[in-house]
């Protein structure tokens, strides 16, 4: 098959979550399963930063690069579009032309498939940024061009709290035909939806869970999509997320203080012993050290941990934190740090390294997600010995249960400081702890599973007319 993936970030290129790690991974998966794909993202500036990483210019707005055996990856280059210090948006907020920017990466998209002569068979979007594409696939010059004729669309929400909204105003922005601005097709409550219109207009659509693609056909997770998603319930389909095994792996990674792996966790003594002391904490191998690695977003739970936060610092616990988001939390986390800095230690960034220092180091990792539509981080923390504990939404149902992990299943604050206090207790049973670290150790989260169900889907794709 020949398969287009299309996503606004991919791992190593740009990343500002899981749909990067999915957009890198994938695509390395289904060319070692036979198939021909290519990669198309935006050429952002952080991605012509990467010298290390060969890209090379072909010609005005258009670059390539390399991964996996032979895989290439376009980037849609635009100066005044892409050329900017982050992907989405800056700290006053989304860049305010985010309709031209990312309508303008899928036009191109679709343009260059014909440009270099690659008649897809399936092109396969990823959330609001590529969503237009299965719309001008079927709509302007696209539609009745015979190049682009037989290809067939998927579309994957890798979270349906991000839309890609604009204003009405901006519609003729797009090309299309006022028609498309319609309550079946683009329009939800006057305003244009991106995620709309990939919904509606791919062939079919997935979410990276099943019991996500589940829950947002239900109106408290479905952000004002479970309408649209019940009418396409035929064509939607959950597939959990695969993990990048080469990347995460601490019996070869090279960030961590020393190697380990299920067969031999002695290492892992070592990594907890680097991380109490690059927190500054009293270095103890006693004491559980809790993770945490996350945007700092009530969707992952911040709500509850910050309202519970005070309690769990007067426990015998240490705890990092790694992630960036609301204002409000930071301010709540960093407040913390002033009053237990032996308990508590705080880094408001993104840094891949500290990542993986902290997978590897911590003997929890904190992921109480409100919602999830797949969650990396727990399966993440479990292939490194690190325990999740998790509230049962998404893909978290799906991964974690009281053999790899500990679960919890009403959200609230009391019944997260309830499970903190639990998995304490079960850390200072050693041999049942051992047991748990070790099943979580073999869990198997690899993309090949995966990538298999996605050719089913794409199968599945080529059957629709
Ligand atoms: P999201 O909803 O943010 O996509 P996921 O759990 O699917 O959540 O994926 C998050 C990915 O981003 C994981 O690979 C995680 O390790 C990484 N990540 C999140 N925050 C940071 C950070 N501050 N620094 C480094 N990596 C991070």
């Amino acid at each position: 098959m020949k398969i287009v993936m299309c996503a606004s970030e991919v791992v190593p290129f740009a990343k500002t979550g899981g749909l990067a790690d999915v957009a890198g991974a994938l695509p390395a998966a289904l060319e070692k399963a036979g198939h021909e794909v290519i990669v198309v993202m935006p050429g952002y500036k952080a991605v012509h930063a990467k010298t290390a990483l060969a890209i090379k210019d072909v010609r005005p707005g258009l670059s390539v690069a390399a991964i996996g055996k032979a895989i290439k990856v376009y980037f849609i280059d635009h100066d005044f579009y892409f050329n900017r210090d982050a992907l989405y948006g800056d700290k006053t907020g989304d860049y305010t032309d985010n309709i031209d920017r990312f309508s303008y990466f899928c036009r191109r998209t679709l343009d260059l498939l014909k440009e270099i002569g690659f008649k897809a068979d399936i092109i396969h979007c990823h959330d609001w940024q590529s969503a237009m594409v299965p719309v001008y696939l079927k709509s302007m010059t696209y539609s009745t061009d015979p190049f682009y004729k037989a290809m067939r669309t998927v579309f994957t929400i890798h979270n349906i709290g991000y839309q890609g909204l604009f204003s009405k105003d901006e519609f003729p922005k797009l090309g299309l035909a006022w028609n498309f601005f319609d309550m079946d097709a683009l329009e939800y409550y006057e305003q244009v939806n991106f995620l709309k219109g990939g919904i509606v207009f791919s062939d079919v659509i997935n979410t990276v869970s099943e019991t996500y693609s589940k829950e947002i056909r239900t109106k408290e997770f479905g952000f004002g999509m479970e309408g649209i998603l019940d009418k396409r319930r035929d064509s939607l389909f959950g597939i959990i997320n695969g993990l990048d095994y080469s990347i995460w792996d601490p019996a070869a990674d090279g960030s961590i203080a020393s190697k380990f792996s299920a067969k031999d966790p002695a290492g892992k003594a070592a990594c907890k012993e680097d991380l109490q002391k690059f927190c500054k904490f009293p270095v103890r191998s006693n004491v559980p050290l809790i993770g945490v690695v996350s945007r700092l977003a009530e969707q992952k739970g911040f709500d509850i941990v910050a309202a519970g936060i005070d309690k769990m610092c007067r426990m015998d616990l240490q705890m990092v934190i790694l992630g960036t988001g609301d204002e409000k939390y930071h301010k709540i986390m960093e407040s913390m740090v002033k009053k237990y800095p032996k308990v508590i230690s705080l880094h408001l960034k993104f840094d891949d390294a500290l990542a993986h220092k902290i997978y590897a180091g911590s003997d929890i990792f904190l992921m109480p997600s409100k919602y999830e539509p797949c969650g990396l981080g727990q399966m993440i923390s479990m292939k490194y010995g690190t325990l999740p504990l998790a509230f049962k939404t998404g893909g978290l149902a799906d991964t974690v249960d009281a053999g790899n992990g500990f679960i919890f299943d009403k959200y609230s604050s009391d019944e997260l400081l309830k499970t903190v206090k639990k998995s304490l207790t079960a850390y200072q049973s050693h041999d049942k702890w051992k047991k748990l670290v070790d099943k979580a150790m073999k869990c198997d989260f690899s993309w090949l599973e995966s990538a298999k169900k996605y050719v089913r889907l794409y199968e599945n794709a080529l059957k629709r007319s």
